[in-house]
């Protein structure tokens, strides 16, 4: 079935969703702080435990969910379904297991299908953050929910 798409703006201010797994978070901290004048300019979100860190190191707001494990990543995946998280960086621990490993995967998963710039390095996170469309709009296309219930509705 053909999917048709609607082009959603990304604003020049963005909405950040910050997670860091437990062997991350010094990293995500560091990172925060060496960011801090660029972040200071967006809005910010994150898992509880991750938020709250990055609030008591750096003073940056950030709105705290859940903590991951107890369903946090999974409202920063319903957020980004309802357009209202445009970025996210997310230092996943690639050397552990994590209890909520299906809902690591189905993060990852809805964003790809939502179009919406994952970061899940140190890396990546430093090219996205210092990319110049993080002062810019950005119009990107993502698939027409409502049009694509009317086509499953009258085909299957
Ligand atoms: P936390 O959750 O920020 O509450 O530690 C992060 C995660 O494990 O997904």
């Amino acid at each position: 079935m053909e999917s048709k798409f609607v082009t959603m703006t990304i604003g020049k201010q963005k909405n950040i969703a910050l997670i860091a797994h437990d062997g991350k978070k010094e990293q995500m901290m560091q990172w925060c702080e060496k960011n801090k004048d660029i972040l200071q300019k967006h809005f910010l979100c994150g898992t509880g435990t991750t938020a709250r860190m990055i609030t008591d190191r750096t003073g940056l707001p950030v709105k705290g969910y859940n903590s991951g494990p107890l369903g946090g990543d999974q409202q920063v995946g319903a957020k980004i379904v309802e357009g209202k998280i445009d970025l996210v960086v997310f230092f996943s621990d690639p050397l552990s297991a994590q209890p909520h490993d299906p809902d690591v995967k189905a993060l990852l998963r809805i964003a790809q299908v939502y179009d919406i710039p994952i970061a899940n390095n140190l890396a990546s996170a430093d090219f996205i953050i210092h990319s110049s469309l993080m002062d810019e709009e950005y119009d990107h296309n993502v698939i027409d929910f409502q049009e694509n219930i009317r086509n499953r509705a009258n085909t299957l």
